[in-house]
This record gives structure tokens, C-alpha cells and sequence, in this order.
């Protein structure tokens, strides 16, 4: 058996395997037990938790909390109105824009991650939707004007190489299609996945190119075996960039925010966005005011580190996403000159040119 079939086939999630890696909390014991929700991880990922710390950065992402039964600002079926399922196309097709979609071809993960914005469709499974790739597939071939393909879920790591070659065969088979692109934490979470069968099915110089982009929120994800997972997909022609998520208590301070893009960086990962965390239902505990992400990039990122290291700061929302950049850097404007901030505090200025 492959050891990453072993590791899915292994995961913690019951509380007496949890119990092997953690000693659990009365808290986290109660929610385990009273919560409605699919939950758990692999063996890789639970080892590298704090089995003494119940606020350790990737214990909170993967143990239940009772607090996912606070919703107070939470929207209800938040996946129907964020990618605008009402309106008339398969539940696998999420549209926002005019040239690209995201296609989502699974609703299983290997890690359940408890800030996921898709909580009612992938771990709480409240909202049901119907995930038919060849009605997908399909609705992509009559839609000319989509030239980007955003595939995710759950995880679609998940899937069989089989699946997942079909998945790239049949789309590199649609003239208009430009590139395609996989969403995945497993080479966080299960980094074992990164197999030469599945390098083989995606590899080599190619009309359409793949990008794989993961999500990593803290530098304590960021391990040797990850590290050589990277590698192993960059080394067969795929770009890998990342996609984190602002977390209460997991990443929002200076050091931590820092650190993590910094040692994506050291891992050949190009920070791509940084996620507002969306107002889905249930997971209000992990959210920051807006203002943090900005704050962040401007007190830890820019000018403080390499600008590769720098995300862009976005909320996801029903009519795509949007920059919640900051923009503490012009001070001020007349009609002869820009007064300029940077990042230490001090000013510049430059001529304002007129048009
Ligand atoms: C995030 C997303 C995309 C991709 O947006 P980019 O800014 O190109 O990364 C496309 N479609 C939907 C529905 C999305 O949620
Ligand atoms: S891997 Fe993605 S889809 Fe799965 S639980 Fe985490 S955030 Fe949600």
C-alpha cells in the first residue's frame, strides 16, 4: 500500500486515536462529543501538534471547538450566495468572473480544517450539493470564454491519479482552455501524496500549464517532508504558490506572519493571497478585524523582508475578490508633489505629474 493511502486510511479522527497524539482537553473532549461535524487528520499532520498546548496553531486548525456552535455573524448556506450557485449552472461550476471558475470536483479532505469557509458543505455537511464532474466537464467545453480552471473542494489531492489524470487530460483537450490550476492543503497535510505516479500524470512542458496552490498558515506546517514535496512538484514543471488564511490566534501577530512567508519562500512557495477569514457560519473565533491583514503586510512584510515574500491581502465575496491592501503609504497629494511614506515611517516626496 502506498503510505499516503495508509496515512488516509489511518487518520485520527475518533477521540481514542486523538488521544494518541494529545491529551484532550474537558473543552475539547466536549465538542468532539457534541458537535455535528466531520472532523480529523492524518497521522503526519496530529504528530506535529503540541500535545500539552490546546492553543498550539495546528491543534486549533484541526480540533473541534465548541465554539463553532457561537455564530453570531456567520451567513447561513454562505456557499450559495459566495459563488452564486442560485443562478443557472451545475453545483460543481462557482463563477465570479468572465474568463475563470473554480470547479469543485470533491467534497472529501484529508485534514478537515475547522476555519474552512466550506464548513457547511465539507465538514458540517448541512448544505447538499452535487459534485458531477462530467456535468462540469461538460458545461467547460460549451463555455468558450473560460480559459482558467480553478479545480478544489474538499481536496482534489484526494483523488486517484486515474481521476485526476482524466481531470488534466480532459481539460488540456479543450482548445480554450489557457491553464489549470489545483487548490490543495494536502502537500501540507499529507505531503506523502506528492508520489511519482502523480508527478507523472501532471508533468512536463505543456500548451496548458498546471499551478498548484497550497494553504499554509503557519510556519510550524512548513516541514522537511514538505519542503521535499515542493520540490518534487516543482521539479516536474508546476508552479507552486500559497494561500493562507488570517487566523485569530494562529498567525495574526508580526513574528508569526513573518516567519511563515519567510519560510515559504525558503520552500520555493510563492506567497500568493492572504484570506480575510469569510463570514461562513461557525467559525466567528477565528476571525480578525479587516484593518489585520493590512496592518501585518505593512508592520512585517513590506520593506521589512524580501518584496517576494509579500501576499496580497483579500476578502473572498460573492462578486470576487477583493484588495484590503494597506494604503498608509501616500500621505499626501497637491498639484505639485506626492508625499510618500515608507515603511520605517520616514517620507519622500516625488512630482506629481500631471496627465
Ligand atoms: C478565487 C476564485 C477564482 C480565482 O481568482 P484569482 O484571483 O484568479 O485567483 C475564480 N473563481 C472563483 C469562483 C473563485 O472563488
Ligand atoms: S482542505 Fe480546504 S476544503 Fe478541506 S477543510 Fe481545509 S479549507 Fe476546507
Amino acid at each position: 500500500m502506498e503510505e499516503w493511502v495508509h496515512q488516509l486510511e489511518n487518520r485520527v479522527n475518533t477521540l481514542k486515536k486523538l488521544k494518541e497524539f494529545i491529551n484532550v482537553t474537558p473543552d475539547e473532549e466536549k465538542a468532539i462529543k457534541s458537535l455535528k461535524t466531520r472532523w480529523g487528520t492524518t497521522p503526519y499532520f496530529a504528530s506535529l501538534m503540541d500535545p500539552n498546548d490546546p492553543k498550539c496553531p495546528i491543534r486549533m486548525q484541526v480540533v473541534p471547538s465548541i465554539k463553532e456552535l457561537e455564530n453570531k455573524y456567520g451567513m447561513k448556506d454562505y456557499l450559495v450566495w459566495k459563488e452564486n450557485r442560485e443562478e443557472d449552472r451545475p453545483d460543481s461550476i462557482a463563477r465570479q468572473y468572465h474568463d475563470r471558475i473554480a470547479f469543485t470536483i470533491v467534497d472529501e479532505c484529508a485534514s478537515y480544517c475547522r476555519h474552512c469557509f466550506r464548513k457547511e458543505v465539507v465538514t458540517d455537511r448541512r448544505l447538499k450539493l452535487r459534485f458531477d464532474v462530467e456535468e462540469g466537464l461538460e458545461w467547460i467545453r460549451e463555455h468558450k470564454e473560460i480559459r482558467d480552471v480553478l479545480m478544489t473542494g474538499g481536496d482534489p489531492f484526494i483523488l486517484s491519479d486515474d481521476k485526476i489524470k482524466y481531470l488534466v487530460d480532459s481539460l488540456r483537450e479543450i482548445p480554450h482552455i489557457e491553464m489549470i490550476r489545483f487548490h490543495t492543503r494536502i502537500p501540507v497535510t499529507l505531503p506523502h501524496r506528492i508520489t511519482p505516479g502523480l508527478t507523472k500524470v501532471m508533468k512536463g512542458h505543456h500548451r496548458v500549464p498546471i499551478w498548484v496552490v497550497i494553504q499554509c498558515n503557519h510556519p510550524k506546517e512548513i516541514t522537511e517532508r514538505v519542503s521535499k514535496a515542493v520540490y518534487d512538484l516543482l521539479s516536474c514543471g508546476i508552479n507552486v504558490g500559497n494561500q493562507g488564511v488570517l487566523l485569530k490566534g494562529i498567525n495574526d501577530d508580526v513574528k508569526t506572519f513573518r516567519e511563515l512567508h519567510q519560510k515559504l519562500l525558503s520552500i520555493r512557495v510563492r506567497p500568493y493571497y492572504i484570506f480575510y477569514c469569510e463570514p461562513a457560519p461557525g467559525i466567528d473565533h477565528f476571525r480578525t478585524p479587516v484593518e489585520k491583514g493590512a496592518e501585518l503586510i505593512r508592520d512585517a512584510i513590506r520593506g521589512h523582508t524580501s518584496g517576494l515574500a509579500q501576499p496580497m491581502y483579500v476578502i473572498a465575496t460573492n462578486i470576487g475578490k477583493i484588495p484590503l491592501m494597506p494604503d498608509y503609504y501616500i500621505l499626501e497629494k497637491n498639484e505639485k508633489e506626492y508625499k510618500l511614506r515608507n515603511y520605517e515611517g520616514k517620507e519622500t516626496t516625488i512630482p506629481n505629474i500631471p496627465e
